[in-house]
């Protein structure tokens, strides 16, 4: 059994799956997942484990699953991730703990976000009330993405009584309003949340940090022992060319925002979207790849990505580029967007671009894309995203003295636990990064929590 070939995980059929929001990967049964489990080796010394930014005791809670203990196997995982269900289907696992698996050496190795997230199904919202006793610190946390939930729930589970401050009106970030229902269903996101809640986390929505409230207010006159600043990166960055304006042009994240969140699809909806049949997108990460099977999903009749660079460079997950081509999506490859062309209501009809090669190196150790004179060529276009990539959110940074923030906008971290140039407040997650991952906006927020406690003199390093 040791070295038979990986279990893949069910997947809907791309024809099915292109038109609708369900969920593209189905999630194993219990067979599968016990027999994923038992290919594990049980390394003595699981590289693994190295691979993992919250250092999930892999091999553990691999073992517990192969011998059906389900609830043990949880408990091991949430012991350092306390969102099993979104890493286990969001995390770049070929990246991080299954690139360094021993079993990948001669053959495939463990899936082990695909164990993690049954391990997290099997046991989604079956517990109960976990509030700890109070230790009277209380502690407040600006933001509710991933940095945000895994700094409340480390806080939570050591007696500090913790409020998460967002601006939105759902709690998740990025999880929520970014990421499609299907890669990951917000029912995920909330059963995790709804944990958090069990363990005495509070949650104000609609409340924006910096302009509700101040950082200052917040010490001083609610009497917060500390803050955590996780607001993330959701500032959209344009390209700088003709026709940018238009109506029918989105940023990525406005666009998702109002598809995912604010549910646009639906008829009648108070915060509608376009629903172009020619739908072309800018950019070649994940959320490009989101983005464009959107479009899709909302009825478009061809959907593309140009990219400038070629599919090897593209930062997005290779299952993600291949879930995109398998549903239909076109990839423009080594081309460019130069303009976009309008109709007489300043609508976008076309988006001119040019072929692109690629030269030497650039600062990102990736081939310089340099234009090719000469090829320019049009795509028909009435949507037109933009996916290039986004800026930290300014708001908490700007109406807070002490708060120092790099050329980029980013708040300024003074060690790697998270403590920022003024006292009481730590930052963490996108803000701290500019726009990364989900394990490492959670990392960021668990360390913050460890330095948190330390501080406040609760015997954390
Ligand atoms: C479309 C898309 C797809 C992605 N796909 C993946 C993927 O597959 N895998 C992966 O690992 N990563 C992915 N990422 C990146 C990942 O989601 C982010 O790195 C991660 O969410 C960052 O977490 P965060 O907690 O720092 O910030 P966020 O998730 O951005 O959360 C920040 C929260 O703070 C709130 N906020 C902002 N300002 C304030 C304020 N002043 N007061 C109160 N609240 C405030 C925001 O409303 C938001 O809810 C994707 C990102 C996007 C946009
Ligand atoms: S490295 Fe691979 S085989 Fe070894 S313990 Fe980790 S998951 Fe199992």
């Amino acid at each position: 059994m040791k070295n038979s070939p990986r279990i893949p995980m069910p997947e809907r059929n791309p024809r099915e799956r292109a038109r609708t929001f369900d969920e593209v990967k189905k999630g194993y049964t219990e067979e599968e997942a016990v027999g994923e489990a038992k290919r594990c080796l049980q390394c003595k010394k699981p590289l693994c484990m190295k691979g993992c930014p919250v250092s999930i005791d892999i091999p553990a809670f691999i073992k517990e699953l192969s011998e059906r203990n389900f609830e043990r196997a949880h408990d091991i995982i949430k012991n350092t991730n306390s969102l099993p269900g979104v890493c286990g289907r969001v995390c770049p696992q070929e990246e991080q703990c299954e690139s360094l698996c021993i079993l990948g050496h001669k053959g495939d190795p463990i899936a082990v976000g695909n164990l993690e997230r049954y391990v997290s199904d099997r046991n989604m919202g079956g517990h109960e009330d976990t509030k700890m006793p109070s230790v009277g610190r209380k502690v407040a946390i600006a933001g509710s993405g991933p940095a945000g939930l895994a700094c409340a729930g480390y806080l939570a589970k050591r007696g500090v009584a913790v409020t998460v401050f967002e601006a939105l009106h759902e709690i998740g970030g990025v999880l929520i309003y970014g990421i499609p229902e299907f890669r990951l269903p917000n029912a995920v996101v909330q059963a995790e949340i709804d944990e958090l809640k069990r363990m005495g986390v509070v949650f104000e929505t609609n409340f924006i940090v910096g302009k509700t409230a101040s950082i200052s207010e917040l010490l001083d006159e609610d009497g917060f022992d500390a803050i955590f600043v996780g607001a993330g990166a959701g500032f959209p960055r344009f390209p700088d060319i003709p026709g940018i304006n238009a109506n029918g042009v989105y940023s990525a994240n406005e666009y998702l925002t109002r598809v995912n969140l604010m549910q646009a699809w639906k008829e009648g909806s108070k915060t509608p979207v376009l629903k172009g049949q020619h739908v072309v997108v800018m950019g070649g990460g994940n959320v490009a790849m989101d983005a464009v099977r959107t479009g899709f999903r909302l009825g478009a009749q061809d959907a593309t990505i140009v990219y400038r660079r070629t599919e090897h460079e593209m930062p997005a997950r290779v299952e993600e580029i291949h879930h995109a081509r398998e549903e239909g999506v076109d990839f423009e490859l080594l081309a460019n967007p130069l303009e976009l062309l309008l109709d007489d209501e300043g609508f976008v009809k076309e988006v001119r671009c040019i072929k692109m090669r690629l030269g030497e190196a650039d600062a990102s150790g990736r081939r310089r894309p340099e234009p090719v004179e000469g090829s320019e060529f049009t795509l028909p276009c009435d949507v037109f995203i933009v996916a290039i990539g986004t800026k930290a959110n300014p708001i908490v940074s700007r109406s807070t003295k002490g708060l120092e923030t790099n050329k980029k906008g980013n708040v300024t971290i003074i060690d790697d636990w998270g403590r920022t140039t003024r006292d009481k407040v730590y930052a963490g997650g996108d803000i701290v990064t500019g726009a990364a991952t989900v394990i490492l906006a959670m990392g960021a927020g668990k360390d913050a929590a460890k330095a948190i406690l330390h501080d406040l003199g609760l015997n954390e390093d």
